[in-house]
């Protein structure tokens, strides 16, 4: 319910006009159906039909105008009657379907872009808890199923529930003007028994449908981590495993869907039983009862439509209650409280920044049970380049990784320029930090334009000189448009050593005071990385550089080295100091023998 009413206040709210001209075709349309046919055969039959009881019919006597007819005009409007009245309910049908669709796509629209949006600033914590084809399946498919939900929970479960209403109201009013109260009482059972499959098939459905949905991110999933790694499944031979894999979560899906569809099914000939027992019951006591056949028409009509907008309202509500297992889904999503929230009061560096980052005992944890940095307490001061070295898992990235505020200390605070990361605004810290990780990523799209998202408002002079700066140029003539050559996806074109020049020119056009080289030539041959080793020497001059190191050679311009240990940190000096008072970094150093 509470799913409910955040996408009534959230999606439909905004499209208000739409939704109540909905309303209205819709109810134009129920109330045609619902009491316009059994009125029609009640009152308007008897005029065409008329002299078999020598009675006036009682259309005449309510609208005395009428008597002054002749018959023939009598006969014409009589005929009329029903293709006008079938007339209004078509154009209200046809508006209120049109205009639902419009609706629905509407919504579709915001829903997808709030669910992007939403994505965008969630912590990164949460994308690492989910996996990306799961992810990608709440924006896509989940929101496609909201959409279908909804065009049917605002077209069938109000129109029909109003035919429902507007036939019962018919119904009684038949009944009791034809003096039949008893029938009436047994019909309201039937009614009753009739609602009961709705509601059990309905919950049964929305347990079905989100496993179903759960079961679509995972294919999606598997379909994307396959996609994504097609060398590692080829080099492996892995082939036949991951086929079995996906058939394994497809056959899972395939068996999500049949149970759900088992339900969904079943709700129209349960209905139709019931209505049949319904409509046999009334012929019977009918007959008992001598109803004239106007009379009985009119109550059988009104008792159809009854039961068949029961029917199609019940089955508009198992859709709903599909959709609740996408909305379910896309509100974990919607609702993910976020857990790095922006300062209410956020301040600003108030002019350039220096650059100078300190941790105050700080303590963190991805679990705040199992710490990972423990109580580091120390000052990088402005412009200083410092190499980060230590066991692998010892804790260099996440040190790294709360500077930018992508996690949050658990203990402690990280300062820049001596505010705390958490006042300031996250946008204007992260435009004051470039970042350079062990993959460079790039967009599909041009070189220029990937070097250009450094800062968007980069000249193209600017772009030419970090080009140059990241020895792109080097490479650009081998490309067949120089610096306009488009990109496949990831950077689908360029060697590893290329792309990661790229990534190193973007930080170039950033030109931002603080620098955190994160394994940058990590996955480089022994040859590229020397020669992007002198880029990434240019690029940390002046700025005060991290470099997250996995090869001594990295950091051989490092003016400070930090030693991690377990979380701690166990060293802070020079390479010949900790050479001659750290055991670690000794042995770390030894082991490696570079330089
Ligand atoms: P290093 O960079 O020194 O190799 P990390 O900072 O990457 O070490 O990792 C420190 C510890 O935190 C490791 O035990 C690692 O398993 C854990 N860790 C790293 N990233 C995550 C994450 N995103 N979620 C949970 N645990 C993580």
């Amino acid at each position: 319910m509470k799913n409910l009413i955040y996408f009534w206040k959230r999606f439909l709210l905004p499209h208000l006009s739409l939704f109540v001209l909905v309303l209205c075709t819709g109810m134009i349309a129920a109330a045609a159906s619902g009491a316009g046919v059994p009125f029609m055969v009640k009152y308007v039959f008897p005029v065409v039909f008329r002299g078999e009881a020598g009675d006036t019919p009682e259309l005449l006597s309510l609208i005395p105008a009428l008597q002054s007819l002749s018959a023939d005009s009598l006969l014409l409007l009589a005929c009329a009657s029903m293709p006008a009245i079938f007339l209004v309910r078509g154009v209200a049908m046809w508006g209120n379907a049109v205009m639902v669709n419009i609706l629905g796509i509407r919504i579709l629209e915001t829903l997808r872009m709030q669910v992007f949006c939403r994505v965008q600033e969630l912590p990164i914590a949460f994308m690492e808890s989910r996996r990306k084809g799961d992810i990608m399946s709440r924006i896509l498919a989940d929101t496609g199923s909201v959409q279908g939900i909804l065009t049917t929970v605002s077209n069938d479960l109000i129109k029909q529930p109003i035919t429902a209403a507007c036939a019962i109201g018919a119904f009684i009013y038949l009944l009791v003007s034809s003096g039949q109260g008893v029938l009436f009482l047994v019909n309201l059972v039937f009614i009753g028994i009739a609602a009961c499959p709705i509601y059990e098939f309905g919950k049964r459905i929305s347990q079905k449908a989100q496993r179903a949905q759960q079961g679509l991110g995972e294919l999606n999933t598997a379909v994307q981590q396959n996609l994504e790694n097609q060398r590692e499944v080829r080099a492996y031979a892995m082939e036949e495993r991951e086929i079995q894999e996906f058939r394994k979560v497809s056959w899972r899906l395939r068996t999500n869907i049949v149970k759900l569809v088992k339900y969904q099914k079943a709700l129209v000939p349960v209905m139709e039983i019931v209505t049949a027992l319904a409509l046999s019951f009334l012929l019977v006591r009918g007959r008992m009862c001598g109803l004239t056949l106007t009379d009985f028409m009119a109550i059988a009509a009104a008792l159809f439509f009854t039961f068949d907008s029961m029917k199609r309202a019940g089955t508009a509500w198992n859709r709903f209650n599909e959709a609740q297992g996408a909305l379910k889904r896309l509100a974990e999503v919607m609702l993910e409280p976020n857990t790095i929230p922006e300062s209410e009061n956020p301040k600003t560096f108030g002019g350039p920044v220096k650059g100078e980052i300190r941790f105050r005992k700080v303590s963190f944890g991805y679990d705040p049970e199992k710490l990972v940095l423990r109580d580091v307490d120390l000052t990088i001061p402005p412009g200083q380049i410092v190499g980060l070295v230590g066991p692998s898992g010892s804790g260099k990235t996440t040190f790294a990784s709360l500077i930018p505020r992508f996690y949050e200390a658990t203990k402690g605070a990280v300062e820049v320029d001596g505010i705390d990361v958490r006042e300031l605004r996250t946008h204007e810290l992260r435009e004051n930090l470039s970042l350079v990780g062990q993959q460079a990523l790039l967009f599909a799209g041009t070189i220029r334009e990937n070097i250009r998202l450094g800062r968007m408002a980069a000249s193209d002079e600017e772009i030419m000189a970090a080009a140059d700066s990241a020895a792109v140029t080097k490479f650009l003539s081998s490309q067949p448009q120089g610096i306009d050559t488009e990109l496949g996806q990831g950077g689908a074109g360029l060697s590893g050593g290329q792309r990661q020049r790229v990534a190193i020119a973007r930080a170039f056009v950033k030109d931002a005071p603080i620098l955190i080289l994160d394994e940058a030539t990590a996955s480089l041959d022994a040859e590229s990385e020397r020669e992007i080793q002198e880029e990434l020497d240019k690029l940390a001059q002046g700025r005060t550089t991290l470099i997250v190191a996995h090869r001594f050679s990295t950091i051989r311009n490092a003016q400070r080295i930090l030693v991690f240990d377990y979380g701690r940190i166990v060293g802070d000096g020079t390479h010949e100091e900790l050479y001659a008072s750290c055991p670690l970094y000794k042995e770390l150093y030894d082991r490696q023998g570079i330089d």
